[in-house]
């Protein structure tokens, strides 16, 4: 029997949906119109491409978007300066650097500059130790806050459930893992992390309720490292040759998706699961960072 799909483009579409609602009552009834600032340094065609589609789909619902676009050769303090310019502007509640920035620029000291009320990619270091601490208000990174919605509003709550992380990158797998073990909705699994220093891969991921991989490996979960039933979210995005596709190439996830497709309970797809849900969090962050702006 076939999997169930969990597909983030539709989870992602209702959320945005939601979202322009917030948005249009919040305007009603204050006067606040969310405001998103993304910084690029430089012109590199996937950043180009990533604020882009930030800023369409924020003004979409009816969020200001404001891109600003610095030269390569931008100093530290430039953008430290244009950071502080954000901070203290009222018309913006969320404020993004995308990264990386140019190897000039201290990426640590960027992202402490931005104040963690409006730190909306969730990487400041006051929003990771309220996370781990689940303490505060804070926002959660957008990529691992995606996975959770997509299991909380898929049917597949983790609470009570084991969940198998496979990655403990910063943007992902640790974040992922802290939002998962906080008593809270969404919450209260029982997480393990694996690396690429876990000796059996296979062994720990059979063990899972709940498998999410963010290895950058392309398709190297393969039917044998998966329980039958096993709810898999692929967070992986990689790009692979593919000479039988125009483009010549084609992009996968982590997960051998034919194979496991076959024996997972459920399963996200790449393209089309956790990709639309980072770009709605982030969206979804700016429009809560308002509302608490609103409520200060
Ligand atoms: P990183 O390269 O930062 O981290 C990868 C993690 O996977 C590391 O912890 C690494 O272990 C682990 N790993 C690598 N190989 C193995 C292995 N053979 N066995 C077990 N663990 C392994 O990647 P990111 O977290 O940034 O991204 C992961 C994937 O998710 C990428 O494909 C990326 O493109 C995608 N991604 C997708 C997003 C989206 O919006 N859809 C957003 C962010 C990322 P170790 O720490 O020991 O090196």
């Amino acid at each position: 029997m076939s999997a169930q799909i969990i597909s983030g483009k539709d989870i992602a579409a209702d959320i945005r949906s939601e979202l322009s609602g917030e948005v249009a009552k919040l305007v009603a009834e204050t006067g606040v119109t969310p405001g998103l600032a993304t910084v690029l340094v430089g012109e590199n065609p996937a950043s180009q491409m990533y604020v882009g589609m930030k800023n369409k789909a924020a003004a979409a619902m009816g969020i200001y978007s404001r891109q600003i676009t610095l030269p390569i050769d931008t100093s530290q303090d430039e953008l430290l300066g244009v950071v502080a310019g954000l901070n203290a502007d009222p018309a913006i509640h969320g404020i993004l650097v995308q990264l990386p920035v140019p190897d000039h620029i201290d990426e640590g000291l960027v992202i402490e500059s931005i104040d963690p009320l409006k730190d909306v990619d969730g990487f400041h270091p006051m929003s990771v130790g309220r996370l781990a601490t689940d303490s505060g208000e804070f926002f959660a990174p957008c990529t691992p806050a995606g996975v959770v919605e997509m299991l909380v509003r898929s049917g597949h709550d983790p609470a009570g459930k084991h969940v198998v992380v496979v990655g403990r990158s910063n943007i992902v797998g640790r974040p992922l893992a802290s939002l998962l073990i906080r008593k809270a909705p969404g919450g209260n699994a029982t997480v393990t992390v694996c690396h690429s220093r876990t000796p059996d891969l296979g062994a720990v991921t059979r063990t899972a309720d709940i498998l999410v991989v963010a290895m950058g490996r392309p398709e190297m979960v393969t039917a044998d490292m998966v329980t039958p039933g096993t709810v898999v979210i692929d967070v992986g995005t990689n790009r692979v040759d593919d000479p039988d596709s125009e483009k010549g190439y084609r992009v996968c996830g982590d997960v051998l998706f034919d194979e496991v497709e076959k024996i997972a309970g459920a399963i996200s797809p790449v393209p089309g699961g956790v990709g639309p849900m980072t770009i709605t969090m982030l969206l979804s962050n700016t429009v809560k960072s308002a509302r608490l702006a609103t409520a200060r």
